[in-house]
């Protein structure tokens, strides 16, 4: 792998960190774009990217929810030329359904689904034509099973992960790839910024047993989880690089084995019941002690479903 890797979202997070990582490359094989919607927030990646910036790495303006944006950023790219699209920007939404607006569910599915839509049909073209290319979807593990009071955000990378599931098989006639990123929990801003969103939350009408088991049981778990099992945007990268240079880059990625087994509950049991109960007692059985659980079921499953995940080492 090499060449013109544009990333969405490289203000903060995981696209930040795929950024500098790629810079940063010790065979300096590429060259970044970096986007971010608000050029104001460069700070932080142009001091992490050190000496790289300005050199193998770039930064241009986009919002991956405009049809402008995206035009104008790809083609103020010379020849429009991009090699590796890593589609990384994203929004998070948590909470009880009722007390959410379909306005704002709908901003959700514009950033995670559209959002991806919209960039892969102004690079696609070119990459088909040229008969190369990969595209890199920074999905979720969100992506493969639905997780409770994440409803909509779920939603949003299920209907990504049947697009591109959809769209791999297209790819591969014109010689283009297509892989899926799906970490379990990362530390970014992305936590804090779902946390935040929560604490400011009034849940209007949501009925108080459903507020209770999301403040008192659904959130005091999610923290656990994040603590315990989260992984750093560096893992994701380095995941990330793995991926686009593998010579046979696989569609799916889990970055995270802890997860692999609840996913694989899904492929077991194909009526569902498996995953929902388990996500049942996981929850409001063991509560806190979710963690805990999970590595009780890792280690009850073969070690070939573990093998699945692309290590960050
Ligand atoms: P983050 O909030 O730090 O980064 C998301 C980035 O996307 C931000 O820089 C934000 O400004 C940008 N963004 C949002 N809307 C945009 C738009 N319209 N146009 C351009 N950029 C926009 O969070 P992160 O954890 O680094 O998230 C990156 C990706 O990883 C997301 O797609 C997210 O769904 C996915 N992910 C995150 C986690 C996690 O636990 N943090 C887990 C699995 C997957």
């Amino acid at each position: 792998a090499s060449g013109f890797v544009l990333i969405t979202g490289c203000s903060s997070g995981i696209g930040l960190r795929i950024a500098v990582t790629l810079a940063k490359d010790e065979k300096k094989r590429y060259h970044v774009i970096a986007t971010m919607r608000d050029l104001r927030k460069k700070d932080k990646l142009v001091e992490a990217a050190g000496d790289a910036y300005g050199k193998t790495l770039t930064l241009l303006p986009l919002d991956v929810c405009s049809d402008e944006s995206v035009k104008s950023c790809i083609n103020s790219i010379k020849d429009r030329h991009i090699d590796i699209l890593i589609n990384n920007a994203g929004v998070g939404l948590l909470g009880p359904v009722e007390s959410i607006s379909i306005e704002e569910m709908k901003k959700v599915f514009e950033t995670n689904f559209f959002g991806v839509v919209r960039m892969i049909k102004e690079v696609m073209p070119d990459m088909k034509k040229r008969r190369s290319g990969h595209i890199v979807v920074m999905s979720s593990v969100m992506g493969l099973q639905g997780v409770v009071f994440n409803d909509v955000y779920t939603a949003s990378k299920f209907a990504m992960e049947g697009f591109c599931e959809s769209m791999a098989v297209q790819l591969m006639k014109f010689n283009v790839r297509l892989s899926m990123i799906e970490p379990g929990p990362v530390h970014t801003e992305f936590e804090t910024k779902m946390m935040d969103d929560v604490a400011k939350m009034e849940y209007p009408g949501a009925d108080a047993d459903t507020v209770r088991y999301f403040k008192d049981v659904y959130l005091p778990s999610s923290i656990d989880i994040f603590e315990a099992m989260g992984q750093t945007p560096e893992d994701i990268a380095n995941c990330t690089k793995k991926v686009i240079e593998s010579s046979s880059p696989r569609f799916r990625n889990l970055t995270n084995s802890l997860y692999t087994p609840i996913v694989a509950l899904k492929y077991a049991d194909e009526t569902g019941g498996l995953s929902v109960n388990t996500f049942y007692n996981l929850l409001f059985n063991f509560g806190p002690l979710m963690h805990i659980t999970m590595s009780i079921l890792k280690c009850l499953t073969c070690s070939c479903l573990r093998r699945r995940t692309i290590s960050p080492n």
